[in-house]
């Protein structure tokens, strides 16, 4: 058995102990992994202390000097891929493969990608002669940031936080999940490593409702980037509505496929394979219901079924497997409770969790599986297909016409993303100007590109994140008017 890590709070450029502790556990054996800080508002205060004293000083540096410690974060990370990889995919569930492909070398993307990109963005400037003035407008870091992430994606989202907040001269608090907090504490290595200035970045971990709640009240964080839940960010609007912060929510989705009948339906299927069971369907943009055309529906299950059966599930640690475990048990019953929903609501369960076998290895009989499941049969307007579930089920229906599936399609509190799947030009479009989500892929999924705008629409969220987005966000626009 492998050892438990004992976690510290990282603040002021010191690791810290702290006197209670919270058991994060290897989704995959169902075993302690690490013991992580219990904090609450004691250490946040310390944290928010050292952030804000680290503030003039951070601010004042160039973009260079500050873009500088995150190219040499980012290099480490680099370099120590494999150990940040394995210990990403223990703590978290998903396969190793997965986390050295995507998950790592993403972190170390946000880091270059922010400090090269958003030092472009200029300042702006104009001579009005009629008025006697030249008017510029500078951007100025906000404060201290407080950054909030979940556990499904744990250092990619963090540094998709950490990276533009840095660069722009903020500095930060951040509190990790406390599900998944062994990468983030392992960066904050890597930072003390380059020798970033004390308090410049600080990360506290605890639960949501102690360390997390400490940390959005606080009134010395006028900032808050939170990515989870659309319940917690719901919580986190309303705890902090009088304080007037800047705030910027990513939240839950619920997000559709549409497949019409003149797509690739190869190339269809197998990409609806992976956006709905990838990270055992744990990605927030992951496709959840497919609306297929009736010309090709039987054909569709048929192809997707027999391929989503074929799915190895298993110890995350071997390369040939494509699903890992659910980060936790209360996720994974939630996951089968919902299953069980669609049956009472009467669909039909073509493959997966009490339809085939689990099979996986004896010593990860005590893990969270869920096999890959597929239903049909479900109304609109039931659970299954209304709610996030945040797991590898997938419903799939069908339609008739364009105008149906818009309307069917948009019928949802949510907005995220969605796909289009055809190979008429003009159809793609029409679908993509049509729907009320922030990202419409067509003929893709999940290509991203960090120069775009990123968030989502109605119950998924509120305000963008990406370069131009995370620019505006990180930093308050002044307007400076001086007669001449
Ligand atoms: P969660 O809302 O339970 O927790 C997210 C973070 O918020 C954790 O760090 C948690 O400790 C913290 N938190 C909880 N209560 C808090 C409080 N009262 N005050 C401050 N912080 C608090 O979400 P989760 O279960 O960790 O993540 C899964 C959810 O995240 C899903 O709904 C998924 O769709 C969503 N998600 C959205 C995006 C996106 O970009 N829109 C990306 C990834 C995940």
């Amino acid at each position: 058995m492998d050892s438990v890590l004992i976690l510290e709070n990282f603040i002021d450029g010191s690791f810290e102990g702290c006197e209670f502790h919270i058991d994060s556990y290897c989704p995959a054996t169902g075993q302690i992994n690490a013991r992580i800080p219990d904090s609450g508002k004691m250490e946040m205060n310390q944290a928010v202390k050292a952030a804000k004293r680290a503030f003039p000083f951070w601010s004042s540096l160039s973009f260079g000097a500050r873009g500088d410690y995150l190219l040499k974060v980012a290099d480490l990370l680099e370099a120590r891929l494999e150990e940040f990889a394995k210990a990403e995919s223990r703590d978290q569930g998903k396969p190793t493969w997965l986390t050295r492909n995507m998950d790592i070398p993403r972190a170390v993307l946000n880091l270059r990608h922010f400090a090269h990109a958003i030092p472009h963005h200029l300042n702006t400037s104009s001579v009005k002669p009629e008025l006697g003035v030249v008017n510029y407008t500078t951007r100025e870091p906000v404060g201290v940031a407080g950054l909030i992430s979940p556990w499904n994606l744990p250092l990619y989202l963090l540094t998709f936080k950490l990276g533009p907040a840095l660069i722009t001269g903020n500095t930060v608090v951040a509190k990790p999940s406390e599900m998944t907090s062994v990468t983030a504490w392992m960066l904050c290595k890597l930072f003390q490593e380059v020798g970033l200035p004390d308090g410049v970045v600080n990360m506290v971990f605890g639960n949501g409702p102690n360390a997390g709640e400490a940390l959005v009240v606080h009134p010395d964080v006028p900032i808050i980037s939170f990515t989870g839940s659309t319940a917690t960010g719901k919580h986190i609007a309303l705890a902090t509505a009088p304080l007037f912060k800047k705030m910027s929510l990513e939240m839950g989705g619920k997000n559709a496929a549409v497949v019409f009948s003149d797509c690739d339906l190869e190339s269809c299927v197998s990409t609806m394979l992976r956006s709905s069971f990838i990270n055992q369907g744990q990605v927030c943009l992951c496709t959840s219901k497919i609306f297929v055309h009736r010309f090709v529906f039987e054909d569709f299950i048929e192809k997707f079924v027999n391929a989503a059966r074929s799915l190895k599930i298993g110890d995350p640690r071997e390369e040939d497997v494509f699903m890992g475990a659910l980060n936790s048990k209360p996720h994974m019953e939630k996951v089968k409770r919902y299953i069980g929903y669609a049956k009472e609501d009467g669909g039909n369960i073509l493959c997966g969790e009490g339809v085939d076998m689990l099979n996986v290895p004896e010593h990860n009989k005590g893990g969270y599986f869920v096999r890959p499941t597929v239903i049909t049969g479900l109304s609109d307007d039931s659970r299954c297909m209304q709610e996030e579930i945040f797991g590898p089920v997938t419903c799939i229906t069908s339609f008739d016409t364009e105008e149906e599936v818009i309307s069917r399609v948009n019928n949802s509190e949510y907005g995220l993303c969605a796909s289009v799947w055809t190979s008429n030009l003009g159809l793609a479009h029409r679908m993509a100007h049509s729907l009320k989500v922030g990202t419409v892929w067509t003929n893709c999924w999940l290509v991203r590109d960090l120069d775009m705008p990123f968030g989502g629409v109605k119950k998924s969220g509120i305000g963008r994140e990406g370069t131009q987005d995370s620019y505006e966000f990180y930093t308050d626009a002044k307007t400076i008017c001086t007669k001449i």
